[in-house]
């Protein structure tokens, strides 16, 4: 079973008390945009056999969104961060990289 760790109310919850809420990082689109950008922020998703980033609600707990780095093949969770961020802090890129040689943190769209 998956277990994260909330980082706001720092409570390890198992992923029953979570709601997954799909992939992080998303670029939004809305009013103004074309139909392509448009689709492509609905629709669109990373699907890797990796390293990704998601995002998880604290569901039963505080109820804040955050954001999890971790690896869909081995379950290894790599960090928990706020939602409120642009990308990974530097200490989970960097346990990425070590776990991953050569990966490197790049623009969602
Ligand atoms: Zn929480």
């Amino acid at each position: 079973m998956l277990t994260l760790q909330c980082p706001y109310c720092g409570v390890w919850a198992e992923e029953t008390e979570l709601h997954a809420e799909g992939e992080a990082h998303l670029k939004r689109f809305g009013p103004g945009s074309s139909d392509d950008q448009f689709e492509g922020y609905l629709f669109m998703r990373e699907n890797p056999k990796g390293v990704h980033f998601e995002r998880w609600r604290h569901s039963n707990g505080c109820g804040k969104f955050f954001h999890a780095a971790r690896c869909t093949t081995t379950l290894q969770v790599f960090g928990t961060y706020s939602a409120q961020t642009l990308e990974p802090p530097q200490e989970i890129k960097d346990k990425i990289s070590e776990t991953y040689p050569g990966w490197s943190w790049r623009e969602f769209s």
